[in-house]
């Protein structure tokens, strides 16, 4: 069992939802965790369990980056709007660069996902398991 996030832009909400629908059946395997307004998206389509964190905007990606840290998140989809300007965009790139530090598995587009997904499926990144064997911990926030 993995520790994913979830996380997307206004414009790709319509995306991780598809997304989330159609490997609902792989999703479910894991612990799964979201933003504030993806997470609600997420549950209300497919009725998953999703711990859902603050808003993007309002500190959300930043408790996601707080989670890599404590070795608390395995694995990140992050259905990006390329082109828009956020707001938040200082919380994103520590995020993305989090990702970067801890080596943890990132996802920034609907294909990359997909890949990832389904190698989660096929256990090819279960070495994050390893990681921390039995000590699962639910993060409560
Ligand atoms: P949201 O945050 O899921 O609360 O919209 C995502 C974001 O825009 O960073």
């Amino acid at each position: 069992m993995l520790r994913i996030a979830l996380i997307a832009h206004d414009k790709k909400k319509d995306n991780i939802v598809e997304l989330a629908s159609e490997f609902k059946d792989i999703l479910t395997n894991h612990k799964l965790y979201a933003t504030g307004t993806t997470g609600s998206r997420i549950i209300e389509a497919t009725g998953l369990d999703v711990h859902r964190f603050r808003s993007g905007p309002l500190g959300g990606d930043q408790q996601i980056g707080a989670a890599i840290s404590n070795n608390e998140m395995d694995l990140v989809i992050f259905l990006r709007d390329p082109l828009t300007p956020q707001a938040h965009e200082p919380d994103i790139s520590a995020l993305l660069r989090l990702c970067d530090v801890y080596e943890i598995p990132l996802a920034t587009n609907d294909s990359s996902a997909r890949i990832m997904i389904e190698a989660v499926d096929k256990g090819i990144i279960n070495w994050r398991e390893g990681e921390h064997g039995d000590d699962w911990k639910r993060i409560e926030i």
